[in-house]
């Protein structure tokens, strides 16, 4: 990132390198002397190994801390290394992830498992990861500096609200990959030292705990002597980023039971997002239309991407007509109700069929 003559590291003034590097140290030091004593003891951090290091960046990815971690330390216990994940069925591995959502993830997490495996020893460097499944810039590097030291910044969304704040950068981005293409020089000149693994952990660590999107904790923040945004007052007016188009998407359910079995579809082999993973089918999945005079049962609401989804769940009883297209659909199945622990459903799905069920008993 360029800086206008005689400004330096933050929009500092500085007249010669020499105060650069010296600013440069301090920052480190406030940062990492601030990540040793507050970082938050977390199961991949303890006893560290690639495969945690692995597991635990594909598990992050989309998803919380707190989420993460009962799913992490069921995964360790059943699935702890490499070798026994590339030899673990996909029905296991989608198991073991049911509920965690962004299921391409447990599927690449398993692939890259098997690639590992074949190998004589793991690749070291961001660009060979990046050849693996699942594994972008962001991953790739929060992998190798963490388990072999190299100097790759880890810049993700935490990372960009930092930098923009600590920048004062008040451009507009057109969204969060044009801005993470904007700091990576900046956060790839605040790599120094011999352990760029830390230092990513405690940028992402100040985006997680102190940083926040909303409301950041400035009075407590390490690094708030360094920090133009806060200086000017309102930093959580940065980043600026283009707001998103929402679309909204109705989508009409079905929920059809009969002698304690239920209808379900499981997606596609090769379906980007539900491959093997069953939901309450569609009514257009059994050519059903004009369900508003059925019984309705639910009206659920979640947001994917750009998407706002309303999901209505209607009663259906089985008829002649229905019996034959369900015969006629290999994706529609009959799951008797005391085996849905047994099958994988989508998280949204299973919270709705226990739900629902509840409501029966
Ligand atoms: S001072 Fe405030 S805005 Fe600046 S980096 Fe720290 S928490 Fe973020």
């Amino acid at each position: 990132m360029a800086d206008p003559p005689g400004v330096g590291l933050f929009n500092f003034p500085v007249s010669h390198s020499a105060q650069l590097i010296a600013r440069l140290l301090e920052f480190h030091q406030a940062l990492h002397g601030w990540y040793q004593i507050h970082q938050r003891k977390l199961p991949w951090r303890d006893a560290p190994s690639l495969y945690k290091t692995v597991v635990s960046e594909f598990m992050l990815q989309q998803t919380q801390v707190a989420t993460a971690l009962p799913y992490f330390t069921r995964w360790q216990r059943e699935l702890p290394d490499f070798a026994t994940l590339a030899t673990a069925s996909e029905a296991k591995v989608m198991k073991l992830w049911e509920g965690l959502g962004y299921y391409s993830r447990a599927r690449n997490l398993h692939k890259l498992a098997q690639a590992i495996a074949d190998r004589p020893v793991p690749p070291r460097s961001p660009a060979d990861w990046q050849e693996l499944p699942g594994i972008g810039p962001y991953t790739a590097a929060a992998i190798t500096s963490i388990s072999f030291a190299e100097p790759a910044a880890c810049v993700d969304g935490n990372v960009v609200r930092i930098l923009a704040r600590l920048a004062g950068e008040e451009r507009l981005f057109r969204d969060g990959s044009e801005a993470a293409k904007h700091f990576t020089p900046l956060a790839d000149a605040l790599i120094i030292g011999s352990d760029p693994g830390t230092h990513n952990q405690a940028m992402m660590e100040l985006g997680a705990t102190v940083c926040f999107r909303q409301k950041p904790l400035c009075l407590v923040c390490p690094v708030a002597a360094f920090c133009a945004a806060r200086k000017k007052g309102e930093p959580e007016k940065l980043p600026r980023l283009k707001p998103k188009q929402i679309e909204k998407r109705s989508i009409t359910r079905v929920w059809c039971e009969h002698r304690g079995q239920l209808l379900l579809k499981r997606g596609h082999a090769t379906a980007k997002r539900l491959a093997g993973l069953h939901e309450l089918p569609d009514a257009a999945d059994l050519g059903l239309q004009e369900l508003e005079k059925k019984l309705l049962l639910a009206v659920k609401r979640r947001a994917i991407t750009r998407f706002q989804i309303t999901e209505s769940i209607y009663a259906v009883k089985p008829t002649a007509t229905l019996a034959k297209i369900i015969s006629a659909t290999s994706a529609l199945e009959w799951v008797p109700l005391r085996s849905l622990e047994s099958i994988t459903l989508s998280g949204p799905h299973k919270r709705w069929i226990s739900e629902i069920l509840s409501r029966e008993k």
